[in-house]
């Protein structure tokens, strides 16, 4: 099924992210959380791809297991950079010959202090004209409620979002964000500006002290007083910090369903229990 289908269908979406194995992990492990990501009945299931082609393969491999092994609809990332056209092309005939019709079209970031080839892209836009070109699939993209870290203002950024809008992105899947006003004043400029697609707000259940520096450092996202007072009075006991880090990603999904923001993915980190307690958490909201 197409993502854009499920999100008109149900009233309430909630999907979970993970990503392939890293270097050092087996494919059996991460065949094992999508299992069990998959027992949690998520509406679909993204799963990331490696900026430059790394762990593309498992990406596919991942997709195939999520949807024609565990039945729940894939979403599989594409990054563009560094990539040739024909490149894209092979990864983008493996996703049909598997059934996978979603794709979150990116650009990606070369690796710190490893520039590379340019590719044949430059901006996410480009993969999603270039991906409908070659078929016929789903195509969303990433926003950021708090702009993206390359942008001079958060007009600019929405300016380039509107060109990748008409581009053809039918959805966007938003950078985690630990306010929810910052996510309500974005959907007011994207109102204002006319980009009116689906847009599934993502959010980062925060368990372990040691995520948020390496968060906010490459993310840029800005941690509300309400968050950092949590970190601050938990942060040295892990079972309290988890707790607490679930409680406070629920009540964010809570506050957002309840302010008709009704689309929600989760950043899972490929632990299911942490994405099936905050499921178990909204299992009456979720009905
Ligand atoms: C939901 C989500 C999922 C992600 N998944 C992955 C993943 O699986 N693998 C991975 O490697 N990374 C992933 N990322 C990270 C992402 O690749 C980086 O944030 C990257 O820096 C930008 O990718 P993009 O697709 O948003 O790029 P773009 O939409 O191309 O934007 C990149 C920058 O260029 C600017 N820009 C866009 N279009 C134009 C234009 N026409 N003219 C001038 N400037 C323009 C934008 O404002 C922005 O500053 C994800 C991010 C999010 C939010």
């Amino acid at each position: 099924m197409k993502i854009t289908d499920i999100l008109k269908s149900r009233d309430i979406t909630v999907s979970c992210e993970l990503f392939p194995p890293k270097p050092g992990g087996t494919l059996e492990n991460s065949k094992k959380v999508v299992r069990d990501i998959a027992g949690l009945t998520p509406s679909f299931m993204s799963v990331t791809y490696g900026a430059g082609g790394i762990g593309s393969h498992n990406t596919i491999e991942i997709a195939n297991e999520i949807q024609n092994i565990n039945g729940v609809t894939a979403l599989t990332h594409l990054t563009c950079v560094g990539s040739t056209r024909k490149e894209i092309s092979t990864t983008l005939n493996k996703l049909t010959t598997c059934g996978i019709k979603n794709i979150l079209a990116l650009r990606g970031d070369f690796p710190q202090g490893n520039a590379g080839e340019p590719g044949d892209f430059r901006y996410a836009s480009q993969l999603t004209e270039e991906i409908h070109r070659s078929g016929d699939f789903c195509v969303g993209g990433a926003c950021y409620p708090e702009g993206h870290p390359e942008v001079a203002t958060l007009q600019e950024d929405i300016e380039h979002l509107k060109i990748k809008v008409e581009s053809g992105c039918q959805f966007l899947t938003t950078q985690m964000f630990f306010d929810n006003n910052i996510l309500y004043s974005f959907m007011f400029r994207l109102l204002k500006s006319g980009i009116d697609v689906p847009v599934i707000a993502g959010i980062m259940p925060v368990t372990h002290p040691k995520q948020i520096a390496r968060i906010c450092a490459l993310s840029g996202t800005a941690l509300p007083p309400r968050f950092k007072a949590i970190v601050d009075r938990f942060s040295h006991n892990p079972i309290a910090m988890r707790q607490a880090g679930i409680t406070y990603a629920t009540s964010q999904v809570i506050d957002l369903i309840a302010n008709g923001v009704n689309h929600v993915h989760i950043y899972t980190m490929n632990k299911p229990d942490i994405a099936g307690d905050i499921m178990s958490n909204l299992s009456e909201i979720l009905k």
